[in-house]
């Protein structure tokens, strides 16, 4: 299938704040995903139609590297967006937010898309960060935000949509 753009979106964060699900419920109504577990780094793909352009999202996920923070400079590379996820019912997932933008910084594009997302807003009883909150924190770093629920497909699809806009506008 043809497309006007690649670009290639990263998924970072803590562990179990969400990052595989989230892709997952990304790639739900995908046209095919593509595994390849020898690098430790699990790729899907979709294409959508972003502003009248066929982009076609080529996603990486961390296939539980982040807990031994072997995360490779290859990661992060020429990624045209980072999608920043905390889970909205442990604070300290918050807590390391910007230690994940620097690195996606550092290791990266220094102009990467950022998009913070909190996640996990179903479990609305456990919660800990407000939206306030997580909208102060994603301002102030002068970066987009949103809320969602990868487990009900609330506002995952809009945390790409969004995001490739700003790329989009970006280019
Ligand atoms: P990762 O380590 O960041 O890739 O996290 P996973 O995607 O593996 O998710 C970690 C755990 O959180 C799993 O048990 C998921 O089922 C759960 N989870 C992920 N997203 C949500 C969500 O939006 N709501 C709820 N309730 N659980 C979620």
């Amino acid at each position: 299938m043809s497309y006007t753009y690649l670009f290639k979106y990263i998924i970072i964060g803590d562990a179990s704040v969400g990052k595989s699900c989230l892709m997952q419920s990304f790639l739900s109504q995908s046209i095919r995903t593509k595994h390849e577990p020898t690098v430790g780094v699990e790729f899907g793909a979709k294409i959508l139609e972003v502003n009248k352009e066929r982009v076609k999202f080529q996603i990486w996920d961390t296939a539980g590297s982040e807990q031994y923070r072997s995360i490779t400079r290859s990661y992060y590379r020429a990624a045209a967006a980072a999608i920043l996820v905390y889970d909205t019912t442990r604070r300290s997932t918050f807590d390391h937010l910007a230690e994940w933008l620097d690195e996606a910084r550092i290791n990266g594009n220094p102009n990467i898309t950022v998009i913070v997302v909190g996640n996990k807003i179903d479990l609305h009883t456990q919660r800990e960060i407000s939206i306030e909150e997580g909208k102060k924190w994603a301002a102030d770093n002068g970066l987009l935000f949103i809320e969602t629920s990868a487990k009900n497909n609330q506002g995952v699809n809009e945390a790409f949509l969004f995001s490739c806009q700003d790329v989009l506008e970006r280019i």
